[in-house]
C-alpha cells in the first residue's frame, strides 16, 4: 500500500477511524513475537488517541511501548481504513525525543551524518582499528564484536567497513565511451556508501554497461531516515533542507535519481513530504514535489527505462544457484516494488520463494538495533528459517537495512545463504 501525502493524519482521527476490526493484529511485527493488545496496531491506535486527549501520560512505560513497532507498515497493507499506524507513531517519536532526550551514542551518531567530512574521518579511523575490537567473520560475512561494547553483546555480526567510502572512490562524471541518451544521477545512501562499497562498484558497472552517462553528487547527505525513525526533528528537517538545496542544482540535467536502497528511497518519496506537512514546513512541499518524478529505485527505473532484462538474457551468464528475494518493506507494501528486481536477478538465476517473502525482516531502526535488540533478534528467527528452508545460495533484497538484520539472524541461526543485493548478482551476471 502506497503512502500518499495527502494520506496525512492527526492522532485522533486516526483513533476515531479505526474500526476495531483486528484485521492488523496477525499480521503485525511486534505482535507476532510479543502477543499483547497494546503492542498491536490497534492497541498503539487506542493508546494513542489517549494520549492526544490528555488521557494517558507519556511515561517510560508507554515510551517503551511506543518504541517497540518495527514501523514495518503490515498493518496499513490490511487495513480496511489504510489507516497509517507507522507515520502516528513515527510522529508520537517526536514527542518521546523532547521529553526523554535522545541518548548520547544516537546523539553522536545524528551528528556524523549531518556532517559527512567528519564521518569520512571517523569511517577511516574505523576502518584502520577496527580489528582492536572486532575480528573478521572467517566467512566474509562482516565484522563480529570481539567483546561487548555499547549496545553491541559479544559475537554480534555487524557490517564490514570500507577503506574508501563509495562516494569517495570514483569521479563525480562517468560518461560513457559511445555517446549516450541517457542520464542518471545515484543516490548511494549511508550503508553503501561506507560499508556494502560493493552494491554502488556495481551500479556503476551495470550503468556503464548499459552506456549511460552517470552523475555521482558528491556532496549529498543521508536521506534523514534513521532520525526520522528516531524522532529528532531537527536533523530530519537539516537534512531534508541541505539535500534538497544540493538536489535542485542538478536534477533537471537528468533523467533520474536512482536509489539501490528501499529505506532512503522511500524517505525520500514518502516521508519527506510527510515530515514537512506534520512540522509546518509547508514551504518546502512544493520544491519536495517538483523533484519526486525523478527519485526511483535503481532496479524498478533500470528495469522500466533501459534494455537491462535484454542484455542479461542475451550476453548474461547463466547460474544454477539458486536466489530467494526478501521484500524490503519500504519497497515493496510503501512503494510497489517487487516484481522488477526478480523479473531481472530470473534472468540469469534460478528463483525460488521462501514461505513469507513479504514478511518484516524486524530491522526496525536505530532504536531497535540498539536498545531493543532482543526484539529484532526475536522477528529475525522466522526470516532466517525461511530462507534456510529454500536451501537458497543467495538471500537478495534491494535494502541494506534487511541485509544487517537478515545477515545477523543467520548468523544466530547458522544459515549458510549469503545476501546480496539484486544489483551485485546482476553485475555478476555481466561480468566478462
Ligand atoms: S508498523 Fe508493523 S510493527 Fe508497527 S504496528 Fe504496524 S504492523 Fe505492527
Ligand atoms: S485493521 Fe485498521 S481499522 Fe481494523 S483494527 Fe487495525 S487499525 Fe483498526
Amino acid at each position: 500500500m502506497k503512502k500518499e501525502a495527502k494520506d496525512i493524519f492527526n492522532f485522533k482521527e486516526t483513533s476515531d477511524a479505526c474500526v476495531k476490526c483486528g484485521k492488523c493484529v496477525p499480521v503485525c511485527t511486534i505482535h507476532q513475537i510479543n502477543p499483547d493488545e497494546t503492542t498491536s496496531p490497534r492497541g498503539f491506535i487506542d493508546l494513542l488517541g489517549a494520549y492526544k486527549e490528555g488521557k494517558l501520560e507519556l511515561d517510560s512505560n508507554a515510551k517503551d511501548i511506543f518504541e517497540s513497532c518495527f514501523l514495518c507498515t503490515n498493518c496499513v497493507s490490511v487495513c480496511p481504513n489504510t489507516l497509517a499506524t507507522d507515520m502516528v507513531i513515527e510522529e508520537v517519536r517526536a514527542d518521546i525525543a523532547q521529553k526523554f532526550g535522545i541518548s548520547w551514542f544516537k546523539r553522536a551518531f545524528f551528528f556524523l551524518l549531518r556532517n559527512r567530512t567528519i564521518m569520512d574521518i571517523v569511517m577511516k579511523l574505523g576502518f584502520m582499528f577496527k580489528t582492536c575490537v572486532l575480528s573478521i567473520d572467517f566467512e566474509g560475512r562482516g565484522l563480529r564484536a570481539r567483546f561487548s561494547l555499547p549496545m553491541v553483546k559479544k559475537g554480534r555480526l555487524l557490517p564490514s567497513m570500507a577503506k574508501t567510502s563509495f562516494l569517495n572512490s570514483y569521479p563525480e562524471h562517468i560518461t560513457p565511451k559511445e555517446s549516450s541518451k541517457q542520464k542518471v544521477a545515484i543516490f548511494i545512501g549511508c550503508l553503501a556508501n561506507y560499508n556494502y562499497t560493493t552494491i554502488g562498484d556495481s551500479l556503476v558497472e551495470i550503468l556503464k554497461i548499459l552506456q549511460i552517462d552517470t552523475f555521482i553528487p558528491k556532496k549529498q547527505l543521508c536521506c534523514g531516515a534513521p532520525a526520522y525513525f528516531t524522532g529528532d526533528v531537527d536533523t530530519v528537517e537539516y537534512l531534508i533542507r541541505k539535500n534538497l538545496d544540493y538536489f535542485e542544482t542538478f536534477i533537471d540535467e537528468y533523467d533520474a535519481m536512482i536509489l539501490p536502497e528501499a529505506t532512503c528511497s522511500a524517505m525520500i518519496k514518502h516521508d519527506w513530504e510527510v515530515f514537512c506537512k506534520n512540522h509546518n514546513k509547508s514551504e518546502l512541499i512544493p520544491r519536495i514535489e517538483k523533484i519526486l518524478p525523478k527519485i526511483h529505485m535503481a532496479t524498478s527505473w533500470l528495469h522500466d527505462n533501459t534494455n537491462l532484462k535484454e542484455q542479461l538474457v542475451a550476453k548474461g551468464k547463466k547460474f544454477d544457484d539458486l536466489v530467494t528475494y526478501h521484500d524490503p518493506c519500504h519497497a515493496r507494501k510503501v512503494q510497489g516494488i517487487y516484481q522488477e528486481p526478480r523479473n531481472l536477478l530470473s534472468a540469469n538465476y534460478k528463483m525460488i520463494e521462501m514461505s513469507d517473502p513479504n514478511r518484516c525482516c524486524g530491522f526496525g531502526g536505530v532504536t531497535m538495533q540498539s536498545e531493543k535488540f532482543h526484539l529484532a533478534e526475536l522477528a529475525g528467527k522466522p526470516k532466517a528459517a525461511m530462507i534456510k528452508e529454500t536451501k537458497a545460495k543467495y538471500v537478495s533484497a534491494e535494502c541494506s537495512a534487511c541485509r544487517v538484520q537478515l545477515s545477523e539472524a543467520m548468523n544466530n541461526a547458522k544459515v549458510e545463504t549469503i545476501f546480496k543485493n539484486p544489483l551485485e548478482l546482476i553485475a555478476e551476471a555481466l561480468k566478462e
